[in-house]
C-alpha cells in the first residue's frame, strides 16, 4: 500500500491553500470528489477579501482574517493573481445604525484594523455616488479576487512541490493505525487505499460527514451542521459604484450589500435563508426583498436592470449567534494526526492562507 505523509480531502480553497503550504515540507495528496475544483462555497461567494472588522477580539475568524488579508494580497503580487483593493463604505441610515458602527470601528482597532476612516453624511457621495446614509465607515484594505485564479495559483505551488491533486477521488472513511490512517477511497468507481500520517478533513459542506467516518472520531466532538443559502442578483447596466457598498451586519451574514467584481460587474447578496438540503436553486421570487433592502441605501436602483444569478450555502454549526471557525486537531478530539475544518463560512476564502498556516503549525 502506498504511504503519504498527508492526505487533504476536499479540494476548496481552503483544503487547497492548506495542500500548498504542507506540501513545502512533506508528501501531499489532495483529492477532490467533484470533477473540478472548487465547486461549492469556494466557487459561489462574493470574492471579497474581507478586512477583519466585525469578528469578536481573538477569534479565529479575526485573527485569520487579518492575517489572512496580508497573506492573500501578497500571494495575489507573488502570483500575479488579479486583485484591486477597491475599498468599502459601511452605511448608516439610523441612530442605532451608527451606533453600531461605531462599535464596528472599536471592534476593528481590538482585531488590528486600523485603518477605519468616518465619513459623515455629507460626504458619503464622494465614496458612493446615490448612495442615501446618514454616516459611514470607509475600510480601505478591503478588496476583491479572482478567487478562481487564487485556486488556481494553489495548485500551481502544490504541484511546483511536488504535491499531488486528483478529482472524482471521494474519501469514504479513514481507519486507525498505529501510525495513521489507512484511508478508503473511490476513485472514478474503483476502490483504492492509502496510508497517512496526517489526515486533514477540509470537507466544507460535507466535513461533519467525513469526520463521522473516521474511526477513534467521537461523534461528539462534531458539531452540528446547518445550510445557510444566500442567492446574489447581478446588475445588468450602467451604476455609479467604484467601492463596495455594505449596510450594517445582519444577525447571519453582512446584509445585501453592493459588490463589483473585477470587470466592474455590480452585483447584490447574499441574503440568508436556512434550508434543509444542499440545495443551490435560485429564486426569481426573493426579488421584491432584495429591491427593498437595496433601495434603503440606493433609492435610485432601476430594479427592471436586477437578475437572478447564483447562491452559495454557508456552513452554520449553529442557528442561532455568531459562529467562529472551528479547527479540531489532537488536543480537542484525541485522534492523532486528524485535523477537522468545521463552520469555515466567511471569511474563510480571505482567511485561507492563514487558515493553512494554522494548520501547518500543527501538524510539524
Ligand atoms: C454566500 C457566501 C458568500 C461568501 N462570501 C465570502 C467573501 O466575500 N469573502 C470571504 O472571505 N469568504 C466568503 N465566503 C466564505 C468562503 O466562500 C468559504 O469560507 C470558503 O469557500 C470555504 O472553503 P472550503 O474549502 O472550506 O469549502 P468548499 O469550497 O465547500 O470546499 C470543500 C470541498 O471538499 C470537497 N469534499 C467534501 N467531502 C469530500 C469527500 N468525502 N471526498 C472528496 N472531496 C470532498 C467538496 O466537494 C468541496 O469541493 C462566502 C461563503 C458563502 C456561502
Amino acid at each position: 500500500m502506498e504511504k503519504l505523509n498527508t492526505i487533504v480531502v476536499g479540494a476548496g480553497v481552503v483544503g487547497m491553500a492548506i495542500a500548498a503550504k504542507l506540501s513545502e515540507n512533506q508528501d501531499v495528496l489532495l483529492i477532490e470528489q467533484n470533477a473540478q475544483f472548487g465547486e461549492h462555497s469556494s466557487s459561489r461567494n462574493s470574492e471579497v477579501i474581507h478586512a477583519g472588522l466585525y469578528y469578536p477580539t481573538h477569534s479565529l475568524k479575526a485573527q485569520l482574517c487579518v492575517r489572512g488579508k496580508a497573506l492573500l494580497y501578497q500571494h495575489c503580487d507573488k502570483y500575479h493573481v488579479p486583485y484591486h483593493k477597491v475599498g468599502k463604505i459601511l452605511t448608516a441610515k439610523t441612530t442605532r445604525e451608527a451606533d453600531v458602527l461605531s462599535q464596528i470601528k472599536r471592534q476593528a482597532q481590538l482585531n488590528g484594523v486600523t485603518d477605519l476612516k468616518h465619513v459623515s453624511g455629507s460626504h458619503i457621495q464622494h465614496y458612493a455616488p446615490e448612495v442615501q446614509a446618514t454616516e459611514a465607515l470607509w475600510s480601505p484594505s478591503t478588496g476583491i479576487i479572482d478567487s478562481h485564479q487564487f485556486m488556481l495559483s494553489l495548485l500551481a505551488q502544490l504541484e511546483q512541490n511536488q504535491g499531488q491533486y486528483v478529482a472524482n477521488t471521494q474519501f469514504l472513511s479513514a481507519q486507525k493505525t498505529p501510525d495513521g490512517y489507512i484511508v478508503e477511497l473511490n476513485c472514478d468507481g474503483e476502490p483504492f487505499q492509502l496510508h497517512c500520517q496526517n489526515l486533514i478533513n477540509a470537507g466544507g459542506l460535507f466535513a461533519q460527514k467525513n469526520a463521522q467516518m473516521i474511526e477513534g472520531m467521537d461523534d461528539a466532538f462534531i458539531p452540528e451542521l446547518h445550510y445557510c443559502r444566500g442567492q446574489y442578483f447581478s446588475y445588468q447596466g450602467k451604476h455609479p459604484f467604484t467601492h463596495l457598498v455594505y449596510p450594517v451586519p445582519e444577525q447571519h451574514g453582512l446584509g445585501i450589500h453592493a459588490t463589483i467584481d473585477l470587470a466592474g460587474q455590480l452585483r447584490f447578496g447574499p441574503d440568508t435563508h436556512f434550508i434543509s438540503s444542499l440545495d443551490y436553486q435560485i429564486n426569481e421570487h426573493e426579488k421584491s426583498k432584495f429591491v427593498h433592502a437595496i433601495k434603503q441605501y440606493w433609492p435610485a436602483l432601476d430594479e427592471t436592470k436586477l437578475h437572478s444569478a447564483y447562491a452559495g450555502i454557508r456552513a452554520k454549526t449553529t442557528r442561532s449567534g455568531t459562529q467562529d471557525f472551528t479547527i479540531q486537531t489532537y488536543e480537542t478530539h484525541g485522534c492523532q494526526g486528524l485535523i477537522n475544518l468545521f463552520g469555515i463560512e466567511s471569511p474563510g476564502l480571505t482567511a485561507s492562507l492563514a487558515i493553512a498556516e494554522h494548520v501547518h503549525s500543527s501538524t510539524l
